[in-house]
Parts: structure tokens; C-alpha cells; sequence
């Protein structure tokens, strides 16, 4: 059966209520589309643990900063909508951006703390529109679950907090990061990578498994660290946002490694922003 696709908020909730007034449960796979397999590895781990899995594709206008890619973000719905089928999806929510900001919207939800520091640097902003833009799609499904990457785990981190702050009855679950084969974690960006800046690429999570594998000793951070940001930029890198180890749920950079650290780094090839992290011990 073809699963079905959905563009409105009263759609969404006439589909979900009938999943739930079946006695099934939910699961939720917000993402932004151009799907690869990190995506699809949500879409199993929801399949996994919910009878019915919801996934959304919108590509969120406010959580891009002024010079970022909205425009040029990779947009192909109808090798989304066939990929998710594939995972066994049920229901695809797809709205336009007036659907989810009608005239008039005005408000903002701001995790503070945790956006302080790592890209909140980085992409003012940022944060609030992904808090923002996943409270109100919790709240629009009204899911059991819902799922997310430790890819982006600084996203997760707040998406935890705010639907604990603002008592969001839906589970948020993370999934591990799904890697290329040479450990590059999937993302919808690299398909702007060239050739040469992709094998560049391929280094970051080899670099953060060293330094994590290092640091696991208990040695201050900071030099090992420093070592790391001047390999990556004799390796290709352009420019390198930060590599900083922290504390994985307060976010808090730490000078030594401990129990729940944390390796973070972004930084650009070419034009093109990356994002990873790496358990230290
Ligand atoms: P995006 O479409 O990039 O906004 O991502 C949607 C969701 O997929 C987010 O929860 C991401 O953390 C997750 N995700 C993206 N890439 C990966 C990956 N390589 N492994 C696991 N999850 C991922």
C-alpha cells in the first residue's frame, strides 16, 4: 500500500488519530529531506519500537542563518517519499512553509545553556529554530516517540531539554550516527563536496577517534586538541569552527576527560560546513 502524504497540520492529526484510536502506538522522524541512510536508520529504529512511523520533510527557514544554504539545500520529494516506503513508513507529513508559520507567528522557543556554546556560536539562531520548529511538529503528532541522530547531537541535547521543559509527552529517543565506509557520518551536505574535498572529509571522524582514544587517558585536553586543529588545517581543512571536549548532556567544555566526555568538531572543506562528535570514554 502506497503510504500517504500529507500537507496539513489537520491531515496529520486526523491520520495519527486514527493509528491511536487503533490502540497503535506512533513513532516521529522529523527531517528536512534529501534523505540518505543516517535518515533511514531512524525511520528503522522507529519502525522497531512503534506500530506506525510518521515521517516529516520540511526544510526549516528559520533555523538557516542569513548566509547559510537555504536556498541551495537539496530538495527531491519523490525519492524521499520512495525511500521512506521502502523503510516501512506510514505517513509522510510534507506541509509548506505557510502551513507551519502562518501570517502573524511570533513565537520563539530558546533553549538557554545548552545553545551557548558549540554552533550556538557559530549559527546565531540557530537553535531556536530547531526548538522552535520541533515543539510545534511534537505537539502538531502527538507521537509516542520520536526520533533523532546523535549526528547532530548538540540538536538532540536541546530537543531533550525543551520537551522536558515544556512537558511534551513524547519519548525522544537518539540513534547512532551512520558513517560512509571511511567513517565520513552521512549527511545530506555532502553531496556538495567535490572529489578532492570529500576524501578531505573522510579525515574529521579519523582525527576525533584518535584524539578521543587519547584523551581517554586522562591528560588535560587542550594540547592534544591544539595538535588536532593543526593537523586538520595541514590536511585540507579551510576553516575550523571548533574542536572542544564536553561534558555530553550539560554541553560544558571540560579540561579533562571523564565519564561522559565528549569530542565535538565542525569545520569547513571548501564552502562546506561539517559536523561530527565522538565518545571519549
Ligand atoms: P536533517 O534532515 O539533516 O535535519 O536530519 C534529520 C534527522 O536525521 C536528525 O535527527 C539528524 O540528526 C538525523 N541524521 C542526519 N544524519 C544522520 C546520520 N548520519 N546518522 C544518524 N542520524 C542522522
Amino acid at each position: 500500500m502506497a503510504l500517504a502524504i500529507v500537507r496539513t497540520i489537520a491531515d496529520l492529526r486526523a491520520a495519527i488519530r486514527g493509528f491511536r484510536g487503533a490502540g497503535e502506538t506512533v513513532g516521529l522522524v522529523p527531517t528536512m529531506g534529501a534523505l540518505h541512510q543516517g535518515h533511514l536508520a531512524l525511520a528503522t529504529a522507529a519502525k522497531r519500537s512503534c506500530k506506525r512511523v510518521a515521517a516529516t520533510i520540511f526544510v526549516n527557514p528559520t533555523q538557516f542563518g542569513a548566509n547559510e544554504d537555504l536556498a541551495a539545500y537539496p530538495r527531491d520529494e519523490a525519492r524521499d517519499v520512495a525511500m521512506l516506503q521502502a523503510a516501512g513508513c506510514d505517513l509522510v507529513f510534507a506541509p509548506g512553509v505557510g502551513e507551519i508559520y502562518p501570517a502573524g507567528f511570533a513565537t520563539e522557543v530558546k533553549v538557554t545553556g545548552l545553545t551557548e556554546h558549540l554552533c550556538g556560536i557559530f549559527r546565531p539562531g540557530h537553535f531556536q529554530g530547531v526548538a522552535t520548529v520541533v515543539a510545534k511538529l511534537l505537539n502538531q503528532a502527538q507521537c509516542d516517540r520520536a526520533f533523532f541522530g546523535e549526528k547532530d547531537f548538540q540538536q538532540l541535547q536541546v530537543i531533550r531539554r525543551m520537551a522536558r521543559d515544556l512537558d511534551i509527552p513524547t519519548e525522544i529517543v537518539g540513534v547512532p550516527t551512520v558513517r560512509e565506509a571511511d567513517g565520513l557520518a552521512m549527511s545530506s551536505r555532502n553531496r556538495y563536496l567535490t572529489p578532492a574535498e570529500r576524501a578531505i572529509a573522510g579525515l574529521l571522524p579519523r582525527f576525533l577517534q584518535q584524539v578521543a582514544t587519547a584523551l581517554s587517558d586522562g591528560a588535560p585536553a587542550a594540547p592534544r586538541i591544539d595538535a588536532a586543529k593543526r593537523a586538520l588545517s595541514a590536511a585540507g581543512f579551510s576553516k575550523i569552527d571548533y574542536v572542544e571536549l564536553c561534558d555530553e548532556k550539560s554541553l560544558q567544555p571540560i579540561a579533562v576527560a571523564g565519564k561522559g566526555s565528549r569530542l565535538f568538531a565542525a569545520a569547513y572543506v571548501g564552502r562546506t560546513r561539517l559536523i561530527d562528535n565522538w565518545p571519549v570514554l
